[in-house]
């Protein structure tokens, strides 16, 4: 066992890290706060093809592994968390793509999408339904060889910016159990009924626009039926959430080291009473916990990482990833707070940010709370039942 990062890995975490150092972590506060979409960090995130992470090599992609994954992640995310979001959504979005695309699908999109010249999303989530995605309501009906869709999908991040962008149907609304009705389309932003009707405001995540998106009538080819056979959309979606929870942790990983490394600056600086404020018992005790916490997600989020990458399901290790980091961050930020006193609540410095964009993690990619039963599921299924 290794617990260490082999040199591939510290070289990219030291390239990642001087990008967000040189690129994102300067402007992060303003372009935060006014809302301005980061062009510019996108601009760069393409010359490093981090656009193309979860694309095969052959169709000019990055293929990185799953640790690799978490790394760009933590990283990007210790500066600004939204930044990370926008390549989350697009990185698993060509995952499902590459693993559950046909042939053709394949050659189309992915080499674009691998450069960062075309993007994309998910639309799973509508107003009515969330973690009970057998419950929407968005229909696809096929007229000759296209799909009529109509239905309204919410939260939607890079949906200004997605094209295609894959959004979950119902092709048989009458099937038993649902998910076997349910299907991935592959839909053209352009078309005509496709319409971004409005952009949803925000406590944090700010950089990627979260919109609801409105579809009627939108006329898709059967061609763009990801993988080719209705039936299998729910079971495509869930499979990219898995590495969907590890880019999830990995964020929450970055806030959380974020929030410790700011904490342990600032206690250090701050005098009350005569002294360091690092120097109170109580003080010591909140960098303890947060820095023991900050390691153990770490290190269970890359256990998941390297577990998904041999190719297994892991959705009860990415789930207890995802479902820890989260935790560790909403509590690390508000430490954070508490020991920065009135500067934490301030908007002139970072932690404030820290403490908006905590909670996401614990919402996005399956609730804390649908994951525990997805971990609770994983685990009895393998446990034997014992007699008394
Ligand atoms: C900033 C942001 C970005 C997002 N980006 C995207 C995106 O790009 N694409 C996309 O498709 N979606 C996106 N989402 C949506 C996100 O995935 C959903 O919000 C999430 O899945 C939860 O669904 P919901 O909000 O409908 O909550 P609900 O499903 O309505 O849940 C409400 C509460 O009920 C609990 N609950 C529900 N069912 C159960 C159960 N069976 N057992 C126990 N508790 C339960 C939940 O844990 C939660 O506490 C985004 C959300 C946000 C906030």
């Amino acid at each position: 066992m290794d617990f260490e990062l082999d040199e591939t890995h510290k070289d990219l975490q030291a390239s990642i890290r001087a990008f967000v150092n040189r690129e994102i972590r300067p402007v992060a506060r303003d372009w935060e706060h006014s809302g301005r979409y980061p062009t510019e960090i996108i601009a760069t995130m393409r010359d490093l093809g981090l656009f193309g992470m979860t694309i095969p090599e052959e169709f000019g992609g990055q293929a990185y592994d799953l640790v690799a994954f978490s790394i760009v992640f933590e990283e990007i995310s210790r500066a600004w968390m939204g930044i990370a979001g926008i390549l989350g959504s697009h990185s698993l979005a060509c995952w499902i793509i590459a693993h559950h695309g046909t042939e053709a699908q394949k050659r189309t999109y992915l080499p674009r999408l691998a450069t960062g010249e075309r993007r994309t999303g998910i639309a799973l989530t509508e107003p009515g339904a969330g973690s009970d995605l057998q419950g929407i309501g968005t229909r696809a009906v096929l007229d000759g060889d296209h799909y009529v869709v109509n239905g309204t999908k919410t939260w939607i991040t890079n949906a200004r910016h997605a094209n295609p962008l894959p959004v979950l149907v119902k092709t048989d609304a009458g099937a038993s159990p649902p998910h076997r009705g349910m299907s991935l389309l592959l839909v053209d932003s352009d078309s005509d009924g496709f319409v971004v009707s409005r952009d949803l405001g925000k406590l944090g995540y700010k950089g990627p626009e979260s919109c609801e998106v409105s579809l009627q009538d939108v006329r898709v080819p059967a061609t763009d039926l990801l993988g080719g056979v209705e039936g299998r959309g729910l079971q495509q979606a869930l499979s990219g959430l898995e590495i969907g929870r590890i880019n999830v942790a990995s964020r929450a990983v970055g806030v959380a080291a974020e929030a410790l490394e700011q904490a342990l600056a600032y206690s250090q600086l701050r005098h009350a009473f005569g002294q360091p404020i690092s120097q109170f018992q109580a003080i010591q005790l909140k960098l303890a916990d947060m820095a023991t916490e900050t390691n153990a997600a770490r290190l269970l989020t890359w256990w998941a990482a390297s577990i998904a990458d041999t190719g297994v399901r892991a959705d009860t290790q990415t789930g207890m990833a995802k479902l820890f980091a989260s935790e560790v961050a909403l509590k690390a930020s508000l430490e954070s707070m508490r020991i920065h006193g009135s500067y934490g609540y301030s908007t002139e410095l970072d932690i404030e940010r820290l403490y908006r964009d905590a909670p996401l993690m614990a919402i996005g990619e399956g609730t804390n709370d649908i994951l525990r039963t997805v971990i609770a599921k994983g685990l009895l299924a393998q446990a034997s039942p014992k007699t008394a």
